[in-house]
Order: C-alpha cells, then sequence, then structure tokens
C-alpha cells in the first residue's frame, strides 16, 4: 500500500490538542487561521504522496552518481520532484516573508517536514539541510550576507550544506584541522577534506551554499579555535546570480546502508573562497543553532520512517493469511486468518501506533515552543519556551529515533520473510531510520547533553518548569474519572523522572561516570514521561469531544491507544529507573583489554 499521509491526525494535533489559533496573536500565526493550516496540510499530503513518495524506492535502487567532473547525479525522477517543490513554495513556507519565505509557524512547516519525510527520506533531506543553513546565515550573518543568499536559500533556488566532519574528527569536533587563512580583502581561502556532507553535490539546484566550520591560522586549540563560512559552489556575482566556480570539489560519494537516494559527499576545499560568519572562533555556537534545528528535523525522521512502515505493516497484516486466531476463525470460508488477528502481530501494531502518535505530538508540542520563544511578547512565556526547546531537543532527537528504529523493525517483523526482501518497502524504512541515531551527534551524545548540560542549565530550570506543569495538569485533572488512568500513570512516570533527576544531581557531580552511565536510559526515562504526557492532553480533548456527543470512532480508538501506551508501554520507565540509578561501577569495571 502506497503512503498515506496522515493528514486528519496532523490537523487534529494542531486544532484540537495544541489549539494553535489561541496565538493568532502572534507573528506568522495570524496567517494560519485552521482554515488556511488545513488547506496547507491537504495539499502537503498530496505533493509528498503523489510527487515524491513513487520516487523513494527509485532512489534507493539506484542511487546518486558521481563522475570524475566532480558533478553528482541524483536519482531519475528527483531532479524534476525538485523543481516541483520550489515551484510549489514548499522550502519559503517557514522562512521569514523579509527573504521571500511566507512566514507561517515553524510548527506547520513540520507537519510538511514529517510528510516529505515519510515519502522519500533521502530526497527530503536537500530541502532539510537548506533550511539549516538558511537559519545558520539568518542568526550570524551581516545584512550583505543575509540579502545575498536568504531568499535563494529560503525559496530552495540554493542549496545548502552543513560541513563538520573530517575523517578524524566526529564527534570530538575540537580536533577539527581545515584551516582559513584571511586574504586582507575580508575573504578567506579554506583549505581541508570534509567527509560524509550531505547533499555536498547534486544537480537540483543551480548553486550550493556550504556552511564550512574551519580553524582561522593562529586560532586556538580546540573547540574555541573554531570559525564558521560560507562558502558558496559558485560566488555570486554583482547580481547575486552564481558566478565564478569556487576551488570546492567533491571528490566521491559514500556507499551506504540506507538513504541511497541523498549524496553523501567527500568534499575538498582547495584554498576555497569563504567569507566569515559572525566572529572569529565563535563557529561552533553559530553552527549549533544549525544543529539545534536539525536534531529536531532528526527527530522527525524517526517518527517519519515510522510512521510510513506501521503503515506498510497494518496493510499487510490485513492482507496476509495465515493460522487461525486463537479464538477461531475470523475469516471461515477463507484458508486461514489475516495475520492481524494473532495478538502478538497485534502486540507489534499497538506498541508502534502509540508512539507513533504520541511522539508526533511531542515533536510538534516542542516545535509550538520554538516558535513562542521566538516571537511571543511576553517575556517569561519566551524564557520558559527556550527553556523547553534547549532541555527537549535532545529527547526529541535521541529518544525519538531509537523508537524509530524499533519500529521499522517491528514493522518488518510484521512482514516475516517477505520484510528482509526487497520485494516489499520494510527494508528500506528501516535502513533508511538506521543514520537518524548517528549524525546530528549520535544518541549517545545526545543523552549526554542531556544530563551534562540541559539539566542544570540556570540551576535546572527548565526540568523544574516541566515538573511543575505536568504538577498543574495532575491536579487539575485527578478528580476526572474518565482521565484517570492517564492522570495516575503521567503522576507515576513524573515521580520517576524526579527521582532519576535527583540521582543523578547526587550522583554525577561526585562521579561524572555515573552520569555516563545513567544518561541513555534517564533519556528514555525522558521520553517516555513526554509521550505520557502527550497521551494525557489528546485523551483529555478525545473525551471532551465524546462527552459532547461526537459518536466518531477517531476519538474512541485514541483513547484505546493511550491506555495500550500506559499498560504496555509506560511501564518501560520501571526499568529505566532501575538501570539508571545502578552506578557506573560494574559498567566500567573491566579494563579495556577484557573486551
Ligand atoms: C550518511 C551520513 C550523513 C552525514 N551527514 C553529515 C553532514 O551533512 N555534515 C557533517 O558535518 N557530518 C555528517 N555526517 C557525520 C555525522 O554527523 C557523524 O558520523 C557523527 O557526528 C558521529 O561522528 P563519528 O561517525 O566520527 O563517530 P565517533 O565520534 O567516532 O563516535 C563513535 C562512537 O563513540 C561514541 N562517542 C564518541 N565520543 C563520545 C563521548 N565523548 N562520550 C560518549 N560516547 C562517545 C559515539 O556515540 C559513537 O557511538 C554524516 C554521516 C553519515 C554516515
Amino acid at each position: 500500500m502506497p503512503y498515506q499521509p496522515p493528514v486528519r491526525d496532523h490537523v487534529f494535533l494542531l486544532r484540537d490538542v495544541l489549539e494553535i489559533e489561541k496565538y493568532a496573536n502572534l507573528p506568522g500565526f495570524s496567517d494560519a487561521s485552521m482554515d488556511v493550516v488545513e488547506q496547507i496540510i491537504e495539499e502537503a499530503g498530496k505533493f509528498t504522496s503523489e510527487v515524491l513518495a513513487p520516487l523513494n524506492a527509485v532512489g534507493d535502487k539506484e542511487g546518486c552518481h558521481w563522475s570524475p567532473d566532480h558533478t553528482v547525479t541524483t536519482p531519475k525522477g528527483f531532479k524534476d520532484a525538485y523543481a516541483k517543490l520550489v515551484e510549489g513554495g514548499w522550502p519559503a513556507l517557514g522562512a521569514e516573508t523579509a527573504y521571500g519565505g511566507q512566514g507561517l509557524p515553524h510548527v506547520l512547516n513540520l507537519s510538511f517536514s514529517e510528510m516529505s519525510s515519510s515519502a522519500n527520506m533521502a530526497f527530503s533531506m536537500y530541502p532539510g539541510l537548506t533550511h539549516g543553513a538558511y537559519s545558520a546565515i539568518l542568526n550570524g550573518g551581516s545584512d550583505d550576507q543575509k540579502n545575498l543568499y536568504l531568499p535563494k536559500l529560503a525559496s530552495g533556488q540554493w542549496g545548502g550544506t552543513m560541513n563538520l566532519t573530517e575523517p578524524h574528527c566526529g564527534t570530538d569536533l575540537g580536533l577539527l584541522r581545515t584551516k582559513a587563512v584571511p586574504q586582507g580583502d575580508g575573504t578567506y581561502r579554506i583549505s581541508g577534506t570534509k567527509i560524509w556532507i550531505s547533499g555536498g553535490e547534486h544537480d537540483l539546484a543551480e548553486n550550493i551554499i556550504h556552511l564550512v566550520l574551519a580553524r582561522i591560522e593562529g586560532a586556538p586549540k580546540g573547540v574555541r579555535g573554531i570559525s564558521l563560512f560560507i562558502v558558496p559552489k559558485q560566488i555570486p556575482d554583482a547580481q547575486g546570480n552564481p558566478g565564478l566556480r569556487n576551488t570546492v570539489y567533491c571528490d566521491g560519494l559514500e556507499e551506504k546502508m540506507g538513504i541511497h537516494g541523498n549524496a553523501t559527499c567527500v568534499i575538498r576545499h582547495e584554498e576555497s573562497i569563504g567569507q566569515l560568519v559572525g566572529e572569529e572562533n565563535r563557529g561552533l555556537s553559530l553552527m549549533f543553532v544549525m544543529m539545534n534545528e536539525a536534531r529536531i528535523g532528526v527527530g522527525l525522521q524517526g517518527v517519519a520512517q515510522a510512521e510510513a512502515a506501521y503503515q506498510a505493516a497494518a496493510a499487510f497484516a490485513k492482507d496476509r493469511l495465515q493460522g487461525r486466531s486463537l479464538t477461531g476463525p475470523k475469516n471461515p470460508n477463507g484458508p486461514a486468518d489475516p495475520i492481524i488477528v494473532h495478538p502478538d502481530v497485534r502486540r507489534m501494531l499497538m506498541d508502534s501506533r502509540c508512539v507513533i502518535e504520541a511522539g508526533r505530538a511531542f515533536l510538534f508540542w516542542t516545535a509550538l515552543h520554538g516558535d513562542l520563544a521566538h516571537s511571543h511578547p511576553d517575556a517569561a512565556v519566551r524564557e520558559k519556551a527556550g527553556d523547553y526547546m534547549a532541555l527537549m531537543t535532545p529527547v526529541v532527537k535521541g529518544f525519538l529515533t531509537d523508537k524509530g528504529l524499533k519500529v521499522t523493525s517491528d514493522a518488518l517483523q510484521v512482514h516475516g520473510g517477505s520484510g528482509f526482501t526487497e520485494h516489499f518497502p520494510a527494508s528500506q524504512y528501516m535502513r533508511d531510520v538506521r543514520i537518524a541515531l548517528i549524525y546530528e551527534g549520535t544518541n549517545g551524545v545526545q543523552a549526554l547533553d542531556l544530563v551534562g548540560r540541559k539539566l542544570a542549565a540556570n540551576g535546572g530550570r527548565a526540568v523544574m518548569s516541566f515538573f511543575a506543569e505536568i504538577d498543574a495538569f495532575v491536579a487539575q485533572n485527578e478528580k476526572d474519572e474518565g482521565l484517570k488512568p492517564f492522570v495516575t500513570g503521567l503522576a507515576d512516570a513524573k515521580a520517576k523522572l524526579q527521582e532519576g533527576t535527583f540521582w543523578l544531581m547526587q550522583n554525577g557531580l561526585s562521579n561524572p561516570d555515573n552520569a555516563g552511565a545513567a544518561s541513555t536510559d534517564y533519556m528514555h526515562l525522558f521520553g517516555l514521561t513526554a509521550l505520557a504526557y502527550m497521551w494525557a492532553l489528546i485523551a483529555k480533548t478525545c473525551q471532551a469531544k465524546i462527552a459532547a456527543g461526537d459518536t466518531d470512532p477517531f476519538y474512541e480508538t485514541k483513547v484505546v491507544l493511550g491506555r495500550y501506551y500506559l499498560q504496555r508501554i509506560l511501564p518501560d520507565a520501571h526499568a529505566h529507573l532501575a538501570k539508571l540509578t545502578s552506578g557506573s561501577e560494574l559498567t566500567m569495571a573491566l579494563p579495556a583489554d577484557a573486551f
């Protein structure tokens, strides 16, 4: 079954659960009435399912082609689809109106991004990274740089990349060697090799703007000596058209496990001409703007691949006939029952769907805080929203992609042997999503960021406000009989998260290995609690609809999924707390040569 964009679920979340119309007084939101939002989401669904989804398997099978003249050809159909993407104005959805964008809320852009990624993850990475480059220049660039680059990045006419990784330097950017030599005319000559650069070269856009981390000669060692540069493939001329070919070359493509339609490039900077963005040696903090946005985008890939894989698994389970139901035949006239009658197959489908739906809610809820942090008139709201964005970003990235892999693996399992073959799409979803646990900072590094930096920032202000928000929800709703399981489950998960947080405060500082060994379990405990909160919000919305006489099974289905989450997924919180509070002694007990 081809991918079906979950239009109704997106509209339900934005209109009924997050109630985005409440923010109509904020810039961007004033143009996003629910009529407009619904129309955009429906069109997004059409574009992604009709234009991008049919190219997903094509991109996987064909991959990208590199030529010795340093050019890269994307899979058949990608170029045409990209032209339609630009023509439809999709890349400009969330970009600022000052640079030709539509200035709509980012949370709405996320809806489009999820559908694009479900339809074709490899394709959607080209505009995804371009938007990251746009944000880095918007945040740190000079007015001239903004005026020159942003309109064309916003429209997608030019592509963008991020050039961080080098052969000897991945997680530890302090080891970075690419050097930048000032030319005395405001430009720099950049030399060095970057590897695994997504969209580093392709035939989709008329120019490619690389955002490059490099070290200016004489800069301090480590991360404090890194600067950020704009290195255009074609240096724009006075009219802003792609001019002189810069000395930045794609020397090859990686053979890889998934996302074959996305060009993963070795990029050689041979004294390429670059312009500094912001101040010298401040590159990493500027790049973090891009990386934080990209991390939310990667968390989204976890949900998006999970959604597409789940849909394929559900369709297969209704079609494939094997065995009989334990409680008597459900397809008595057929040779066997469809496998969806088997509780173990149901378990996989239910596990998947209740994580996808709450995961999406968590993603949208976090992105909405990003919008509020940008544009809410009340400084206190902006501060809290900014705190949440910082705190939740590693959880969105790490937890949702770990879950994305689990869901795509379960979806493959539902397909049985067919899933392992390439006749069905299950294997591609699992192969494609795997990278999401690695790039933009591995999930282990996200967990360390959460426990090492985000929890402690501003004296723990962000996590304390999250606890207070959950306490307030519990206090407001504890007398509601219908919501009881949701309120009790949430209160219990929050108590465990609080216990884990206090344990880290007491034991992580005295022995940092305790924090390191606990970090991934803590991130999962956090994610499980956040999803319990999302299910409580969704259930409250659905129960209000049901109480008002709405008999649409859509709402009752959500309540059942939420209750399943509480019974069958949330108990994992207990195991994560037990593991994280066990300390690091045994984890670190053996000497390295015992492995
Ligand atoms: C398909 C693909 C696309 C990519 N796209 C881009 C791109 O567009 N731009 C770009 O710049 N890069 C890109 N990358 C690079 C990617 O961001 C890195 O692979 C990633 O950051 C991890 O670095 P590494 O592979 O060197 O792993 P390493 O840093 O060598 O890590 C190896 C393992 O050690 C762990 N580890 C490392 N340090 C620590 C620590 N301090 N504490 C705990 N654990 C640690 C890691 O979690 C990991 O499990 C891409 C990579 C791939 C495969």
